[in-house]
């Protein structure tokens, strides 16, 4: 494919990192757990940072072969209406949830930029950060949506691998790779304050994905070093398609990755969603991982009424209330936190005035 850039496969700097991944002596597990253990405990002290997704609407026209929201299933489509929205955030904040992220498909004619610009000013009426997870966007409607009370883009590439990529996303708007990967650099141009980046595991063979990403998230680093960037890790989860990923990444080998990407990006925060168990989370909590996902749905709304019971975009593992997974995370040391100073910084959200007054500062339940 044209045009990949050099970083991408760019080997120098990454030996050490190959061999952690691949389990090589002396990089035993428990050796990188120490390590890991012990930087993230200088770096970031006994603290989880926490957010919970809110999905908009699961209207979307491309066919990514993995997802439950691809226009070829028979997921009921909706979004949700700006009422709806005002009530599911009400109903998030009585969970003690203060750290949003909004989630749409691709852009479409039901929810575009302009709904998906009504619904950032919205949220950060009431909600201490406000990032979102939609379609790529231009450096102007980043800087918009900035402007407007939006800090965090997170955005996967999936995968790295430009081949299995063109396979797996088989139409729609999703299908350029390139658009795609120069995402995070568009956000961060327009003034976005952090990114999020991160592989789809098990679409491709896991070590030189790992290695990909590592790559991605030091160029960043190093062009924006003024920006926040966190890698995350989701693997695969079952959907409705019933789709089969070509490749298995069991716990042991996510744990040896998320290991290897704190010793090798030591100020990055690390995140894991509810996707995986809740003993896996608690296990990775104290050791690497500093962004936690809590009381997701992954259908549009469904915090309001507590759950629709249709499947989501894929199904989720740790089904814990934000209450009761903030009680496990402090059994174990950890003071989870919804981050509360990006408002300080950003000035009240500007396409329209609130009559809501300040934001409240954050408290976990
Ligand atoms: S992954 Fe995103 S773009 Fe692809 S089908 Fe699902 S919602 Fe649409």
């Amino acid at each position: 494919m044209k045009g990949i850039p050099a970083w991408l496969s760019d080997e120098s700097g990454t030996a050490e990192m190959r061999r952690m991944l691949e389990g090589a002596q002396p990089f035993d597990i428990e050796t990188l757990a120490a390590r890991a253990r012990s930087i993230t405990l200088r770096r970031f002290g006994r603290t989880m940072s926490l957010y919970a997704p809110l999905y908009l609407s699961n209207h979307c026209p491309s066919g990514c072969a993995y997802c439950g929201f691809a226009s070829d299933r028979t997921t009921p489509r909706r979004r949700l209406e700006e009422d709806e929205i005002g009530r599911e955030i009400a109903a998030m904040k009585e969970l003690g949830i203060q750290d949003i992220l909004l989630l749409t498909g691709e852009r479409t004619p039901q929810a575009g930029f302009d709904y998906l610009r009504r619904a950032v000013v919205i949220a950060a009426r009431k909600m201490a950060r406000v990032s979102v997870e939609t379609f790529p966007m231009t450096v102007e409607e980043y800087r918009e949506l900035a402007e407007c009370g939006c800090t965090g883009v997170t955005i996967y590439q999936e995968t790295y691998d430009p081949e299995r990529y063109l396979e797996l996303h088989r139409w729609g708007p999703k299908k350029d790779f390139l658009h795609r990967l120069e995402t995070p650099e568009r956000a961060l141009e327009g003034g976005i304050k952090t990114v999020g980046i991160g592989a789809l595991l098990g679409l491709s063979e896991p070590v030189e994905e790992a290695l990909r990403l590592y790559r991605h998230a030091r160029h960043l680093s190093k062009k924006f070093w003024r920006a926040g960037i966190s890698v995350s890790f989701p693997r695969m989860r079952p959907e409705q398609g019933g789709w089969k990923p070509p490749f298995t990444v069991g716990d042991h080998q996510l744990a040896r990755m998320i290991l290897a990407f704190r010793i090798g990006l030591p100020d990055m925060d690390l995140a894991l969603s509810t996707r995986e168990r809740a003993s896996f989370r608690d296990g990775m909590a104290g050791l690497a991982v500093t962004r936690m996902s809590t009381a997701s749905r992954t259908t549009v709304g469904g915090y309001e009424e507590g759950g629709t019971g249709e499947r989501g975009q894929f199904d989720i593992s740790d089904e814990r209330s934000a209450e009761a997974f903030c009680q496990a995370l402090r059994e174990r040391g950890i003071e989870p936190v919804f981050k509360n100073w990006d408002g300080a910084y950003n000035g009240p959200a500007t396409l329209a005035p609130s009559a809501e007054g300040p934001k409240e500062t954050a408290a976990c339940p």
